[in-house]
């Protein structure tokens, strides 16, 4: 329908309200809808949990914005992550990247391995090795490209093929990314996976969670059965101010990734900084594929402070704008000693600062860098 995605991220899956002609949606806080005397419910809703107008208008949103058919929202990321390994079966192997969101890696960890799921922890970037790792009862790799927080590179449609092989799913955590910059199910990728907490939000004021199809199957059938019957659902609310948040992404999501590059260039330059990890980057490791699959490179981050822990945790609190705070994707920048944060045994560096471009102007935040690097 829509060709371009600043226009995708207002229009899709909005109406004006046909009762009032508000332009923006009402919140729609009834739990329960009125059956009609021939048993239907014909205008599509019986009960919040199964679905709700404002959850239908962001996941109409989001399965637009991804080119996917259809979308599930959830109450945060990890919880759209759960319910994709609730819906394997004891016994499946899967794949995963062995650097990721550390939340996800502990509940595979803690709850999914004890539960019966057998996992390993691979080298996304290296295709022979993933070759190597499928089994005949491999039914999900799951990629995170740009990674979290070290932004490896993952050829998504090189993983597709390895997983077609063996009929395994491919989920692909394009939180990093946005629909902005990456689109993983044209590439071949089964789902998609957004913690919308970060860029769709945007604004540091609401936690959710996405996964998109490409297509049906029987693996979403069972996601919607969890979504449904689990009801690890957001709030009408919630995914109103998510709904609102996706309304500027592309804007905030391409001037973040620019100014990112600006920051990026100037760390690598600077001598207190040992190595920056940004795939817009040439010198990247990553820097080719991501050119071939990503439209910008992001917003997020990271980068090693010489002399150790307490050196790069001393810059990170000479910082005057920009806030240590975790996560990313929000208005405000922020940086985050990532180790420290993560759990025992991490393999992320223990001088890695990750930094989060938020929309201020670019100078500022080198300058705010700048006094913070040059006085630790
Ligand atoms: C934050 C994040 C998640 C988890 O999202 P929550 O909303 O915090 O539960 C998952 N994946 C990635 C890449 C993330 O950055």
């Amino acid at each position: 329908m829509n060709k371009h995605q600043e226009t995708t991220s207002v229009h899709a899956g909005h109406e004006i309200d046909p009762a009032t002609g508000a332009l923006s949606a009402p919140i729609h806080l009834s739990t329960t809808f009125e059956r009609h005397p021939t048993g239907d419910y014909p205008l599509g809703f019986q009960y919040s949990r199964l679905e709700n107008p404002n959850r239908a208008a962001l996941e109409d949103k989001m399965a637009a914005l991804e080119f996917g058919t259809q979308a599930a929202a959830f109450a945060s990321g990890s919880a759209a992550a759960m319910t994709v390994f609730q819906a394997l079966r004891p016994g499946d192997h899967l794949l995963l990247p062995n650097d990721m969101y550390f939340g996800i890696r502990k509940l595979i960890r803690e709850v999914f391995i004890p539960w019966g799921l057998e996992a390993a922890f691979v080298d996304m970037t290296d295709l022979d090795g993933i070759q190597n790792r499928v089994q005949t009862n491999t039914t999900l790799i799951l990629v995170e490209t740009p990674s979290n927080p070290l932004l490896k590179v993952t050829d998504i449609h090189a993983v597709v093929e390895i997983a077609r092989q063996v009929g395994a799913w491919v989920l692909c955590d394009n939180t990093v990314a946005t629909p902005v910059l990456q689109h993983p199910l044209p590439l071949g990728a089964d789902l998609s996976l957004h913690a919308t907490t970060k860029y769709l939000g945007g604004h540091s004021d609401v936690l959710g969670g996405v996964l998109v199809a490409r297509q049906e199957s029987e693996l979403w059938e069972r996601i919607r059965f969890l979504q449904q019957n689990g009801g690890a659902v957001p709030s009408p609310f919630e995914c109103w101010l998510t709904v609102r948040g996706i309304h500027t992404l592309p804007y905030r999501v391409r001037t973040q990734a620019n100014n990112a590059l600006r920051v990026a260039r100037f760390l690598k330059d600077h001598p207190q900084v040992e190595r920056v990890y940004y795939p817009g980057l040439e010198d990247h490791p990553g820097h080719q594929v991501a050119a071939g699959q990503m439209t910008g490179f992001g917003g997020l981050l990271s980068f090693q402070v010489k002399g150790g822990q307490s050196r790069a945790m001393h810059a990170a609190a000479e910082l005057r704008l920009i806030t240590q705070a975790t996560s990313f994707g929000g208005t405000n920048s922020l940086i985050e000693h990532r180790a420290s944060i993560e759990e025992p045994g991490t393999t992320t560096p223990e001088n890695l600062l990750r930094l989060s471009i938020g929309l201020e102007h670019p100078n500022d935040l080198i300058d705010d860098l700048n006094q913070a690097l040059n006085g630790s």
